[in-house]
């Protein structure tokens, strides 16, 4: 019997997974996962600001596929693809081999080699991440109280991509609660973000993006543009010699694929491979490289599609479909995509929005906080089943 095994279980590898179980093959499926749960990670920053708690975003992956009998799960880390071989090695247990392979291993935090980012920096790309960047976030406010440093409640949020718009939409909707429950003077508190573009938003018209960082402004938040970080220090982010002081210090300045991809030898580009048309490792056609690890070119602008949640989970359903027409003898499709636009959320209750569905709709205020609840909820369904989607947050 043929195996196709599946490395990641985020919204590739999840969905990789449920569209090849539906295709009733006759071949075994086993997906490789680091943590026994599958994460959200277009929440994530709700966890980092402690708007949601873990179990709102995360569900059991075992479960998902419990009614599949040819789906096998292993809780294991991946260490490297041994192209050659054939197989994957695993930190805990034997390699395990492939007749096709879906690498889906996702992304990680970029620093740019940036000094001080490593120690200094809260990145938010995990549940583990998240967790901690909140923790850090709570016992420094909390600490105002006895220590009177002003530079306890001072936050450099680093970088203005979505991420971190996003982070301090929650971050300043949950902040007057935080002031109330630690006893910390609001009007004391200093949100600033630091940006080396001269835009924020930029992938919105201006009347969205404007209408975003009137929001957050006017919420406290202060916007420098134009300042790359050069250094991070224990408390204070330095651009060229200015210094933005703060104790905690969150890193939302990128992120590039996984580390595996340059320790198994792919020809890459910040742990990113330009995959050729039907989404196959160039030269290894029984290699399959789907969301945050792969590059698409966007035939529109010449440039890599953006990695999101979303282009990760039409390519499953491409690399899935490409795979039963191997097994079968057939020709791969060339993998096409068109997006559906983009959400921004600003807290809970508010957001901006691009939409192309049924129409082009631009969406401001609490109608995009309500497409962002739609498009999550879909994705969960599209990754398992009507009841994880019911039970998640
Ligand atoms: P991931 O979601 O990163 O999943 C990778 C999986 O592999 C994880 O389960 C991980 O635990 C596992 N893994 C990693 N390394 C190993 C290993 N060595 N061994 C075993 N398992 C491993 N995109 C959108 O479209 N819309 C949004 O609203 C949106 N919001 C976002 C908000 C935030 C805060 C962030 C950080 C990103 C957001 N994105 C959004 C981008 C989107 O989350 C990513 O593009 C998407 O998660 C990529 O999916 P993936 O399956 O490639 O990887
Ligand atoms: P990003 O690359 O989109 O944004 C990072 C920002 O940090 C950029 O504006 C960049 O100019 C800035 N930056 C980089 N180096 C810097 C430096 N030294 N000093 C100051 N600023 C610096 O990264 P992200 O926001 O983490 O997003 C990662 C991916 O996930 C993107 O593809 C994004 O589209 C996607 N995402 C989507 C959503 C959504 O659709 N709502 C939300 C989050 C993330």
């Amino acid at each position: 019997m043929k195996r196709i095994l599946v490395i990641g279980a985020g919204y590739g590898g999840m969905r990789a997974v449920k569209k090849l179980a539906g295709a009733d093959l006759d071949a075994e499926i086993v997906l490789v996962n680091k943590n026994p749960y599958h994460y959200q990670t277009t929440q994530l920053h709700e966890v980092a600001a402690g708007t949601k708690e873990p179990s709102d975003i995360t569900f059991d992956i075992t479960q998902a596929f419990a009614n599949k009998k040819n789906v096998h799960v292993i809780i294991d880390e991946v260490t490297k693809v041994d192209q050659d071989a054939k197989q994957v090695e695993l930190k805990n247990s034997d390699p395990i081999g492939y007749d096709y392979l879906v690498n889906s291993l996702g992304f990680e935090s970029e620093t740019f080699g940036i000094p001080g980012v490593e120690e200094n920096g809260w990145p938010i790309v995990d549940i583990n991440t998240a967790l901690a960047a909140r923790k850090h976030l709570e016992d420094t406010l909390k600490r105002y109280k006895t220590s009177h440093d002003e530079n306890d409640l001072h936050i450099v949020v680093c970088g203005a991509g979505f991420t971190s718009i996003e982070y301090l939409g929650e971050l300043v909707h949950r902040m007057p609660k935080m002031a109330k429950e630690y006893g910390f003077p609001e009007n004391l508190v200093k949100v600033e973000c630091v940006e080396a573009g001269p835009k924020i938003l930029g992938m919105f018209n201006q009347d969205l993006a404007g209408w975003a960082v009137k929001y957050l402004e006017k919420k406290g938040v202060i916007f420098h543009v134009s300042t790359p970080i050069t250094e991070v220090m224990p408390n204070a982010v330095v651009s060229n010699g200015t210094q933005f002081p703060a104790n905690t210090i969150i890193w939302t300045t990128g992120v590039h694929g996984s580390h595996v991809i340059a320790d198994s030898g792919y020809d890459q580009k910040r742990n990113r491979v330009v995959v050729a048309d039907d989404l196959r490792v160039n030269g290894r056609p029984d290699q399959f490289l789907i969301g945050d690890v792969s590059g698409v070119n966007n035939p529109g602008n010449g440039r890599l599609f953006p990695t999101t949640a979303q282009i990760s989970i039409a390519q499953a359903d491409c690399a899935a479909n490409n795979i039963v027409a191997l097994l079968k003898g057939q020709p791969t499709e060339k993998f096409v995509f068109k997006a559906l636009g983009t959400v921004c959320s600003l807290g809970p209750t508010a957001g901006v929005a691009s939409i192309d569905f049924f129409g082009h709709w631009n969406l401001k205020g609490w109608l995009a906080a309500i497409a962002k609840k739609f498009v999550a909820d879909r994705a969960v369904f599209e990754l398992t089943n009507i009841r994880t989607m019911l039970e998640s947050d």
